[in-house]
């Protein structure tokens, strides 16, 4: 059936190809496409692109093709793509990182559905944080990895079961060469390993966690808890490795600050050594009571995640998005919480390929709008915080297609669009 639609929208649509219109304001600046196809596929315009990795932070045009960034430059005719969004107003960064969350078992009260969570929020990799284990990673593999649509990566639980059953306080579970030798079998998907939640005292879980780590060369992710005679200074001088990530950073239970609310030396001189430090904002591990302090005194994350799950997705909202903004209302300038969403967790887990906009990188690709207003945060404690501005994501591409486009920013306009049928 033919739409009833106004001629001259025909004639404006004539002048497009792949049934997107240029915006308005350039719409007669480029002409119409000449013969053959556009090169590229996708073309974000006029965006203000933020991207760390190349220490860039520009208004810039960015152009998509075969799913990987084709070109950066301040001009790209939009003749030359065969879809074009206006980005003007908004904030082209790479694709956000999170590497702490949970998208595998653990019980039914905790994991949650990837990308239905990383897709909304401009999260294009979600790493999961040792929901599986050595013994579990194949079925976190075949019923969630293989069917995901973003990608999802792992942390690999040194307890063979990983987080289900809550049997991570058994050491004859903590297997260390089992352990490297499922990272050896995956280290595509595998990025290291991850002990949590070990409430007995001594050093086995952290231990074997790293020794799992040098065996397949990997860094470890250390959810921490002391008791007596386990130290935080001494896991962080003595028993973690340059380029492990402790994770949780900001938790109540963590004496980062010592009884004057002064940053323990001994964090500092483990920065120093390369130990990294995460937030992993999760329910009970990000108070502003904590992280204030901390970021007053300089003391900032190496990278922002959210240890997503069921619980920290209710209350306190521990989403990417949310987290990044409490950075930003705490004073981190948005190219820093950029950078530590991006570019920082990608170097992490040695995938220095992802969260970038380099020529030639996967299409990665988060369209975010800062908005102004009156706002407030919460944190694990369920304290509250004003705030007045918010991250938002309009646009989330993958691999150079398009995902997340709540305001059709990517689409034709209904009247134009001829006869369009279900998008796929
Ligand atoms: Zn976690």
């Amino acid at each position: 059936m033919k739409p009833v639609v106004p001629q001259a929208f025909f004639v404006f649509f004539a002048l497009t190809i792949g049934g997107v219109a240029e915006p308005s304001s350039h719409g007669n600046a480029t002409g119409r496409i000449q013969d053959g196809t556009p090169p590229f596929d996708l073309l974000l315009k006029g965006g203000h692109v933020i991207d760390p990795a190349n220490k860039l932070e520009a208004r810039m045009d960015l152009a998509i093709a075969a799913g990987k960034i084709a070109r950066v430059a301040k001009s790209i005719p939009v003749a030359e793509s065969r879809k074009v969004v206006d980005a003007r107003g908004y904030y082209v960064a790479p694709g956000l990182i999170d590497i702490h969350t949970h998208v595998f078992a653990g019980g039914p009260d905790l994991c949650v559905v990837p990308d239905v969570y990383a897709v909304p929020n401009g999260v294009t990799t979600v790493v999961d944080a040792g929901s599986s284990g050595w013994k579990t990673f194949p079925e976190f593999k075949e019923k969630v990895i293989d069917r995901s649509t973003n990608r999802v990566l792992a942390f690999l639980n040194i307890v063979g079961a990983g987080m289900m059953g809550r049997i991570e306080q058994d050491e004859n579970e903590m297997d260390p060469a089992a352990a490297a030798a499922m990272i050896k079998k995956f280290p595509d998907l595998i990025v290291g390993v991850k002990t949590a939640h070990f409430l007995k005292p001594g050093w086995t879980a952290v231990d074997r966690a790293v020794e799992a780590g040098k065996l397949s060369d990997t860094p470890v992710m250390v959810d921490f808890r002391e008791v007596p005679g386990r130290s935080y200074e001494d896991l962080l001088l003595k028993h973690m490795r340059p380029g492990d990530i402790h994770t949780h950073l900001y938790a109540e239970h963590i004496p980062l600050l010592d009884e004057h609310g002064v940053v323990h030396d001994f964090a500092r001189q483990a920065r120093r050594r390369g130990v990294l430090f995460d937030v992993g904002h999760g329910n009970g591990s990000f108070w502003f009571r904590v992280a204030v302090p901390a970021l007053k005194q300089g003391f900032v994350p190496d990278s922002i995640s959210t240890d997503y799950h069921k619980r920290s997705a209710l209350l306190p909202d521990a989403g990417m998005l949310t987290t990044m903004s409490k950075f930003l209302n705490l004073g981190m300038p948005l190219q820093e919480v950029v950078m530590r969403s991006t570019v920082n967790p990608a170097r992490e887990i040695r995938r220095a390929e992802l969260g970038t906009l380099s020529v030639g990188a996967t299409a990665d690709v988060a369209v975010l709008k800062l908005e102004k207003g009156k706002f407030g945060f919460v944190d694990s404690g369920h304290a509250q915080m004003p705030g007045n501005r918010r991250l938002q994501c309009l646009l989330t591409v993958y691999g150079g297609k398009v995902l997340w486009d709540p305001n059709g920013l990517s689409w034709p306009d209904w009247r134009g669009a001829g006869k369009y049928k279900v998008i796929d």
